[in-house]
């Protein structure tokens, strides 16, 4: 079965995925090309919004640390009147729209008030960094489950379950983390788990600006820095790390 073109009235929260617009989804570029309206984030690559019909309108919406172009009440509850007002409207956000996108918190308002919407999946950082980074996620000689969390500050510190967290067989992708990098090495070494332990960080992946870093929990923090890194920026830790090296693929095409 396929579905049809975007239609009046109706919200579509849609994954962009993380970055090269080959992994949209085809219902995510077949809702691109119909949209009236198209609300989006700035982790979403021009050259997927390239795809908008050129008459679609094209709103910001901000998401850069710090810069919120527009409060999420506010975000909110536009959408729910351009839909009032008989528009078809795309809210595009970057990787999945469940996965730390607060896509949740949109759709609650757009069902509170009545109106239709569709949430389309994407691919998310964690699945495409890791691919594009040479980093299989669960290889089973080194791990058998998958974390993903937040790294985001609040109040300067970061409020995770580092018991949890500081596993040997387990991966753990922390997004957001970039600035929180120090803390967050050094509290998984606090809570168990070997100063040399396998750590990468990967900036912009999926696009052609992708640059990997990998290092431990004790060097990776400085070897960051070293690099001037920037968002958007993926954290993985753990042993799957130490494949980066026979398995990145997609960098060595970038500089050939
Ligand atoms: N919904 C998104 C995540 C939103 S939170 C998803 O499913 O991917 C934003 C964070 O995602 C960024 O701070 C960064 O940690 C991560 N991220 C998104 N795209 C990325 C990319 N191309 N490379 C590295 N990290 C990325």
């Amino acid at each position: 079965m396929t579905r049809g073109p975007a239609k009046p009235g109706t919200v579509y929260l849609v994954g962009a995925g993380p970055g090269d617009p080959d992994l949209l989804t085809l219902r995510a570029a077949r809702l691109i090309a119909s949209a009236d309206a198209i609300v989006y984030d700035n982790l979403v690559s021009p050259a997927i919004l390239d795809k908008a019909s050129p008459s679609a309108q094209k709103i910001y919406a901000g998401k850069r640390r710090g810069d919120h172009a527009l409060p999420q009440e506010e975000l909110n509850l536009l959408l729910v009147e351009l839909a009032k007002s008989g528009k078809s409207v795309l809210r595009l956000k970057g990787g999945d729209p469940y996965t730390f996108g607060r896509g949740g918190e949109e759709v609650e308002t757009l069902a509170d008030h009545g109106v239709p919407f569709e949430v389309v999946p994407g691919v998310t950082a964690a699945a495409g960094v890791a691919s594009y980074a040479g980093i299989p996620l669960t290889h089973r000689n080194y791990s058998q489950a998958c974390v993903f969390v937040t790294g985001h500050l609040k109040d300067g510190s970061m409020d995770l379950d580092w018991g949890g967290l500081a596993r040997r067989r387990q991966t753990v992708v922390i997004y957001m983390g970039l600035h929180g990098l120090p803390t967050l090495c050094a509290k998984l070494v606090e809570y168990g788990l070997p100063p040399d332990w396998p750590a990468a960080i990967v900036q912009q992946g999926t696009t052609p600006q992708q640059r990997t870093v990998t290092g431990t929990l004790t060097t990776l923090p400085e070897l960051a820095v070293a690099a001037g890194l920037h968002a958007p920026t993926l954290i993985i830790v753990g042993e799957v790390v130490r494949l980066h090296d026979k398995l990145a693929w997609f960098e060595d095409v970038q500089t050939a």
